[in-house]
C-alpha cells in the first residue's frame, strides 16, 4: 500500500464514520483493512469516475496494479462492447444518489475480457452531496457460461421433447400436468378433453389396482408398456397407447432448504400411440372372437335340442318301462313279449344315455376386469356386416372412460349381441325406412348404464314386460329366448335390463350394471 492510498482510505473511512453515529466507536483502521482484505474488487472514485483507491482483489481480478489504476478513470475497464445506453443509465442512478447494480462486459489488463458484477453505491457527505463512489465487482464469467449451458440445455431438451413423436408430460402427485410437449397439446386438441394425462392416469391405475394407488408415490416406481384404451367422445373409433412412467424427483431450490434438502416428485409420463397396430390386432381378435362366438351358438342350439331330445324321448322310455313291469308280473318274465319288449327298453335307455353323454358342457368362464366399452365396441363389431346389409345408421357415443367392472366377459357380449341383433330385426320389416341405432355408455351413481335405442317399430306397452319371459315372442320365427337369457345375464351381474316406456316410437333398452360387485 502507497502512503497516497493509506491517507485517502483513512480519509474515507473516518468521513463514512462520522456520517453513521453508530459507527463511531469503531476505530477507523478496521474500515481500511476490511476494505483492504475484502475478496470482492473495490474500487472508490471521484464523482467523474476517476479512480482513488482500489483494493488487492481489485488488481487480482482486472490485473491492473493501484499504482497503474489509481488516477486513470473506470472506463479504463470498460471492453467497449457494452451498449452505451447502459453506461447512461448506470450514470444517471448514480448521479441521483441512487446505487446501481448490473453487469458490465470488462476488460483485464491483459487485454482478456470478463463479464463483470458491479455494484456502484454512491458515497454522500453529511449534506448529502455525493462526493464519491464506491465500485464492488465480481468476475461472474464462469457462472454465467454455466448459466448459458443450463439454459441451451433446456432449450435443447426442449425442443427435443417437443419434437418427439410420443406424448409426453410431467405430472405432480396430484397428477396435474406440470410440463407437456407439441404431441400432448395435439391429442388434447384431437380428444377435445382438458387432460388426457389423467384419463390416462385413471385406467393404467385402474390396471395396476392397489399396487399403482401404493406404489405412486414411492421412489423408483414405474409401470412400463401399459396399454391404455382412450374412446373419443365423439364415436370416432378408440384410440390405443402404450404408457411408461418413471419417477422424477426434483430438488427444492428454496433458501431453507439449503441444509435440510427435501424436493418434489413428478411422475414422467410417455404415451406411444399404437392405435394402428391395435387396429391390426383388434381385427384378428374380433375374427377369432367371431368364431369362437358361431361355435358356442352351435354349441348351445345342440345342448338345447339334444337337452329337448332326452327329455321327449325319457316320457316314452318311462311308460314302456312301468309296462314291461306290468306285463312280467302278469305274464312272467319269460314271456316273448315282456323280452322284446325289455330289450327295446334298455336299448332305449342305453340310447338315452348316449344321447345325454352327447349334450355339450357349458363353458365356464371365469370373472375378469373388464372396460364396458370394450365389450360393447366388439358387440357392435361382431354386428357390422349385419348394420351394414340393413343400411342401418350406427350413433355410438361411450363415456371417455368408465370405470373397470368384474364381470363375465363372454355373457356379457352375449347380452349385447342379442340386444343389438333384436334391435337390427326390427328395423329390417320390409318397408320400414327409419334405420338408426344409438348405443350409449355412461357411468352413473356406481353403475354403468348402456342404452341401446332404434328407431324401429318399438315393442307395444302391454308386451313391454312380457318380452323378458322365456319363449315369448311377437315375431313368428322365433324361438323368443333372446331377452330372457339377456335379463339372465344382466341379473348374474346383479344388473337390469328394461325396456323405457316412456320412449315414443322405437324401443330403447336400458341396461344398468353395478360397478363395485366381485364375484
Ligand atoms: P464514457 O465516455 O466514460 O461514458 C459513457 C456514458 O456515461 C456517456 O453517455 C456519459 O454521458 C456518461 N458519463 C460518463 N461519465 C459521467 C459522469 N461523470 N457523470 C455523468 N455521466 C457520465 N465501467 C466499466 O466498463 N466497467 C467497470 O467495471 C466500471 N466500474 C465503475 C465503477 C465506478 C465506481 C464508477 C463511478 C464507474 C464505473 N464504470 C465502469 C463506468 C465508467 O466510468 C465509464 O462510464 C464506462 O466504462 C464507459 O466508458 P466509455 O469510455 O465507453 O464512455
Amino acid at each position: 500500500m502507497t502512503k497516497k492510498q493509506t491517507n485517502e482510505q483513512s480519509r474515507l473511512a473516518v468521513e463514512s464514520s462520522a456520517v453513521d453515529g453508530s459507527l463511531s466507536d469503531i476505530p477507523a483502521g478496521v474500515f481500511v483493512h476490511t476494505v483492504y482484505q475484502a475478496d470482492v474488487a473495490i474500487s472508490i472514485t471521484d464523482t467523474h469516475g476517476d479512480i482513488l483507491y482500489v483494493n488487492p482483489a481489485f488488481t487480482r481480478v482486472t490485473g491492473y496494479p493501484a499504482a497503474e489504476a489509481i488516477g486513470r478513470n473506470e472506463s479504463m475497464l470498460s471492453h467497449k462492447t457494452t451498449p452505451p445506453e447502459v453506461y447512461q443509465s448506470l450514470w444517471r442512478q448514480i448521479s441521483r444518489g441512487e446505487a446501481w447494480c448490473g453487469r458490465l462486459i470488462n476488460r483485464r489488463r491483459d487485454g482478456s475480457e470478463y463479464l463483470a458484477e458491479v455494484n456502484i453505491s454512491p458515497v454522500v457527505n453529511d449534506r448529502g452531496e455525493v462526493r464519491n463512489y464506491l465500485g464492488m465487482h465480481r468476475d461472474i464469467t464462469a457462472m454465467h457460461r454455466l448459466e448459458n449451458q443450463v439454459k441451451n440445455q433446456k432449450a435443447l431438451l426442449e425442443s427435443v421433447v417437443d419434437a418427439a413423436p410420443v406424448v409426453i408430460a410431467l405430472l405432480d402427485v396430484d397428477d396435474r400436468v406440470v410440463l407437456d410437449n407439441h404431441e400432448y397439446k395435439k391429442l388434447q386438441a384431437d380428444l377435445g378433453m382438458a387432460e388426457p394425462a389423467t384419463m390416462l392416469m385413471t385406467s393404467i391405475r385402474a390396471s395396476l389396482e392397489a399396487e399403482a394407488v401404493n406404489g405412486r408415490r414411492s421412489s423408483g416406481y414405474a409401470f412400463l408398456g401399459r396399454e391404455v384404451r382412450l374412446d373419443p367422445a365423439d364415436g370416432k373409433p378408440p384410440r390405443w397407447f402404450s404408457c411408461s412412467g418413471s419417477c422424477v424427483r426434483e430438488d427444492d431450490v428454496a433458501a431453507d432448504a439449503f441444509f435440510a434438502g427435501g424436493g418434489r416428485d413428478y411422475l414422467l409420463l410417455v404415451a406411444m400411440e399404437i392405435t394402428s397396430l391395435r387396429a391390426q390386432q383388434e381385427k384378428v381378435r374380433v375374427a377369432d372372437l367371431q368364431a369362437a362366438m358361431a361355435e358356442e351358438d352351435r354349441a348351445s342350439s345342440l345342448r338345447e335340442s339334444l337337452s329337448a331330445a332326452t327329455y321327449r324321448l325319457e316320457g316314452p322310455i318311462n311308460m314302456m318301462a312301468s309296462v314291461v313291469g306290468m306285463l312280467s308280473r302278469r305274464s312272467g318274465e319269460s314271456d316273448p313279449m315282456v323280452l322284446a319288449l325289455s330289450d327295446a327298453v334298455s336299448v332305449g335307455q342305453q340310447a338315452l344315455t348316449e344321447l345325454r353323454a352327447m349334450i355339450p358342457a357349458e363353458t365356464r368362464e371365469p370373472v375378469g376386469s373388464i372396460n364396458l366399452n370394450e365389450i360393447l365396441r366388439d358387440a357392435l363389431d361382431l354386428a357390422t356386416g349385419r348394420l351394414l346389409a340393413a343400411g342401418i345408421t350406427v350413433t355410438w357415443k361411450p363415456q371417455a372412460m368408465l370405470p373397470t367392472l368384474h364381470a363375465y366377459p363372454n355373457k356379457l357380449r352375449s347380452l349385447f349381441k342379442a340386444l343389438l341383433d333384436n334391435a337390427i330385426e326390427a328395423m329390417s320389416a320390409r318397408g320400414w325406412r327409419e334405420r338408426e341405432l344409438m348405443v350409449i355408455s355412461r357411468a352413473k351413481l356406481g353403475s354403468i348404464e348402456v342404452v341401446i335405442e332404434d328407431s324401429g317399430p318399438g315393442v307395444p306397452a302391454e308386451s313391454q314386460l312380457k318380452v323378458f319371459e322365456p319363449f315369448y315372442t311377437t315375431k313368428h320365427r322365433h324361438l323368443g329366448t333372446g331377452l330372457a337369457a339377456a335379463q339372465q345375464v344382466a341379473a348374474d351381474h346383479g344388473g337390469t335390463i328394461e325396456i323405457d316406456p316412456r320412449k315414443g316410437a322405437g324401443c330403447l333398452v336400458r341396461v344398468v350394471l353395478p360397478v363395485k360387485r366381485r364375484s
